[in-house]
């Protein structure tokens, strides 16, 4: 994916978001977005089956991209979504020993590799949406369009990448060297089009 290409297919879920946003409901005290509700506690095979990413999957040929992202996906139902969504459960682990060791090996040097990383190997296109000093550090938006983890699931109520959470935390922890939060707030699973996670990187 060119960086054109990039910049619209983020103008594109940019106005989605905005309106997913506009007509969110607050459920238990989380935003839930407008994709009707689904009651089911796991995902199943037939829901993972069909990734919706028009722009990461067009310049692949067939359904190719419908059949890597699957693959991904499989490998993800090999557990329990308890072990996996628990506190600091072992996808956050598995993620941040990802992000960690990819700066560590140099292949993403700076914010920008991390971009062009995601949507190379079609994990998702990045939009760091809002960057703000606050107290002890910086608070950023950071969006993920087209997810390899989530886009098209069904709405079960709740945001399930906890694998990406973890590799932002151990990109971003290691690129700065300082202490990094982030949290899935918005995902395809509990409702929208996109995936957004509120982060926080302490001074
Ligand atoms: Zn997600």
């Amino acid at each position: 994916m060119n960086n054109e290409d990039l910049k619209k297919a983020i103008d594109f879920y940019r106005s989605l978001v905005q309106e997913e946003i506009a007509s969110e409901k607050i459920v238990d005290g989380k935003p839930i977005g407008p994709r009707t509700l689904i009651k089911k506690d796991h995902l199943d095979l037939n829901d993972i089956i069909n990734p919706e990413r028009s722009f990461l999957g067009k310049d692949v040929t067939g359904d190719l991209d419908s059949v890597y992202v699957t693959t991904f996906r499989i490998g993800n139902l090999k557990k329990p979504m308890s072990l996996a969504k628990s506190g600091y459960g072992t996808d956050i682990i598995a993620g941040i020993e990802m992000g960690v060791n990819l700066v560590k090996t140099g292949i993403i040097k700076n914010f920008d590799d991390i971009s062009e990383f995601l949507a190379k190997y079609k994990v998702g296109i990045l939009d760091i949406f809002k960057e703000e000093e606050i107290k002890n550090g910086k608070r950023l938006d950071i969006r993920v369009y087209e997810c390899i983890e989530c886009a098209g699931l069904p709405n079960i109520g709740e945001p399930i990448c906890y694998y990406e959470t973890g590799m932002i935390i151990g990109i971003l922890g290691e690129l700065t060297h300082k202490e990094v939060f982030a949290e899935e707030i918005r995902c395809w699973t509990s409702g929208y089009s996109f995936c957004q996670f509120d982060v926080e990187i302490k001074d």
